[in-house]
């Protein structure tokens, strides 16, 4: 079933799933936890400030020859500004193969076409078996997380738990889920909030130290720097983040 909306009230939440055949159910919950990702249908109904997104593209290529994994990230030159970012993770016979782009981005399947030219020049990747599109959250601002408001609780992406710096956002969404699921059991459904934002302090407090990081990290001179400077150094450098 999928959310569509809830209702806070004195005693709680109701909330509102529509099933695949269409029928809707209320249901009531003490608390509510929103965990439904980057774009979040929970936060949007709290209206307390959307979070952009990355538009990311990916393509299931052949592998042609030897290949080495680029988990991290490539930077092309030629692309435009709009472009962030590509990745290579060869998995058995195939290659995923993708392009990271800025919010807002224009015609980014072209773009990831001249992406994926360049990287065919370079690695030996072949013909693309399959394309996947999806977004991830690009968090620029302290106040992007939000641990939720009145009894609801937002976790993971919804919650905008999420490294800016590197895109990783598994640990912050399993952390962050234990933590809210933590909050809610250890006490008064009213105070569930407080705790929750508690004990994802330290998680805020990473996040807010990754972004002092983001504005060299994206800047020309800090792309630059990257491709001139040994990447055995660049991994040292950037491990925390
Ligand atoms: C291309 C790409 C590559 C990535 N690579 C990495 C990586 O290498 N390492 C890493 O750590 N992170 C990576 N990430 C980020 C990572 O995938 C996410 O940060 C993480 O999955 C967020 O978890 P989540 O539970 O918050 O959200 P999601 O994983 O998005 O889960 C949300 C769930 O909620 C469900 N849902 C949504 N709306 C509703 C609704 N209205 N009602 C009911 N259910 C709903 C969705 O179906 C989904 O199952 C990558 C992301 C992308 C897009």
């Amino acid at each position: 079933a999928s959310v569509t909306r809830f209702a806070e009230h004195e005693r709680g939440v109701t909330v509102f799933a529509k099933s695949g055949d269409g029928t809707e159910r209320a249901i009531e919950c003490n608390n509510v936890i929103g965990c439904d990702g980057p774009r979040s249908t929970v936060r949007r109904a709290l209206g307390v400030g959307g979070v952009a997104t990355y538009v990311t593209l990916q393509d299931f290529c052949a592998i042609e020859g030897p290949i080495e994994p680029y988990f991290d990230c490539i930077y092309l030159r030629d692309i435009g500004d709009s472009f962030a970012y590509a990745y290579v993770v060869p998995k058995g016979d195939v290659a995923i193969v993708g392009s990271v782009f800025y919010p807002k981005t224009t015609r980014p399947y072209e773009k990831h076409e001249q992406a994926l030219t360049a990287l065919r020049q370079r690695l030996p990747l072949g013909k693309s078996s399959k394309r996947e599109a999806w977004v991830a959250l690009s968090v620029r601002s302290p106040h992007d997380v939000v641990p939720g408001r009145g009894r609801v609780l937002l976790a993971g992406e919804a919650g905008g738990f999420m490294s800016p710096t590197s895109g990783e956002g598994i640990s912050y969404a399993l952390n962050t889920g234990m933590l809210a699921g933590t909050a809610v059991a250890e006490g008064a459904p009213d105070g569930a909030l407080a705790r929750y934002t508690d004990k994802t302090a330290h998680i805020h407090a990473n996040i807010n130290r990754k972004l002092k990081w983001l504005p060299f990290m994206e800047s020309r001179a800090g792309k630059y720097l990257a491709g001139f400077v040994p990447a055995p150094l660049v991994s040292r450098v950037t491990k925390g983040l």
